[in-house]
């Protein structure tokens, strides 16, 4: 692998194949896979990894807002896409684009029938959102009458699929919350399919849903974090790969004084001779000045450099006293070895936070 020469974000595909295998292989053969891939697909690369997750006959899509979708398709993917939180402004789009709304309030129901019925459509499919706890988006599980008559009432949409979301799926110490959102969402699954006489396909967990409550699968699950390589566990990172590695290069070393200081506000000040270097990625491309000040680090040449003084908009510097390199060195940032995760933790954040925050200005390099 040739050393990165300025900051790059490598992703790795072998490792997306590895995740999705992974995680396919916690579902029955019949359970439907849907690949979250909104916000960029967690700040890698969304067209690029649809493409690859379509060559392994995944069964849907999902995105956040309708623009996530519409650049999908707009690249070509042809697999069904679940937008999860359209807006009514969208809803033309979003019939035009062959998207598929979540429906999550009786407002976005009535607009939603309204405009499929003006654009003549029959059977539209759409997934309906019920809240179970989360208290976030979605129905509440006495609104079934209301969207079941609204249904009757029209041909020009069809409710595909019934979902909703966990909120602590993760959190061992939430289990018997995360029981009760099951055991409210299959009451609601089975007054709907009683009322409304078909059965839609039903779905709750996420990535950490799916290893944690087999027994919650249904019929999709909708996993993110878990395809870009993060279990949100110790031991299910073991499993995972991450698909992105960070990469920079060291611009240039100095060597300063006791007392010298680096960066602005001169925030951070040497205890004695030191070597610093100046590294080509800062706030601007995702790295939160919330890791100045020691709270990040970088690592090179196997070694841990720690963040000095405030992280700037495209630099940061990084004390390198006790390592040995020099100006042209890779630098990492996260890799499958120094994790995301770990970065994450050092300033209170979580995987999810950091790559998803690395911003478009950094080149995404596709490794297969
Ligand atoms: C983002 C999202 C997911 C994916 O969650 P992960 O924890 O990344 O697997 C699933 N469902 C909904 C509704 C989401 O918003």
């Amino acid at each position: 692998m040739s050393k990165a020469q300025e900051t790059i974000l490598e992703l790795h595909f072998d490792a997306l194949t590895h995740n999705y295998n992974y995680l396919k292989s916690k579902l029955k053969p019949e359970t439907k896979f849907l690949a979250v891939v909104k916000a960029f697909a967690y700040g890698s690369d969304s067209i690029e990894v649809a493409k690859h997750l379509e060559t392994l006959a995944v069964d849907y899509f999902a995105v956040a807002y309708t623009s996530e979708g519409v650049a999908l398709r707009d690249a070509g993917i042809t697999t069904p896409i679940l937008v999860l939180h359209p807006q009514v402004i969208n809803f033309k789009t979003i019939i035009e684009r062959c998207l598929e709304p979540s429906i999550y309030s009786p407002r976005i129901l009535k607009t939603f029938i309204e405009i499929a019925e003006q654009e003549n459509q029959k059977n539209y499919p759409v997934h309906i959102k019920f809240n179970t706890g989360l208290n976030r988006l979605g129905f509440w599980h006495n609104d079934i009458e209301f969207i079941v008559n609204q249904l009757k009432n029209t041909s020009s949409i069809v409710a595909k699929s019934l979902f909703s979301h966990l909120a602590a799926s993760e959190d061992e110490n939430e289990k018997d919350f995360t029981l009760k959102q099951i055991e409210d969402f299959k009451n609601i699954a089975s007054n709907f399919e009683t009322q409304i006489g078909y059965q839609p396909w039903f779905h709750l967990c996420n990535t950490s849903g799916v290893i944690n409550y087999p027994e919650a699968h249904f019929n999709m699950v909708r996993c993110g974090i878990g395809l870009y390589g993060f279990g949100n566990s110790a031991k299910e990172d073991q499993n995972l790969k991450p698909i992105a590695k960070l990469k920079s290069i060291i611009s240039q070393i100095h060597l300063i004084e006791k007392n010298e200081t680096v960066g602005y506000n001169r925030a951070y000040k040497a205890k004695g001779f030191e070597k610093t270097a100046t590294i080509p990625i800062g706030h601007a491309d995702g790295i939160s000045r919330q890791f100045g000040n020691k709270k990040g680090f970088v690592f090179i040449n196997g070694q841990k450099a720690p963040i000095i003084g405030n992280v700037c908009m495209d630099m940061i510097m990084v004390n390198i006293t006790n390592i040995d390199c020099k100006e042209g060195d890779e630098v990492i940032v996260f890799d499958g070895n120094y994790k995301a995760s770990t970065l994450a933790e050092s300033a209170n954040t979580i995987s999810y936070e950091i790559l998803t925050a690395i911003s478009q200005r950094v080149k995404r390099k596709i490794i297969k």
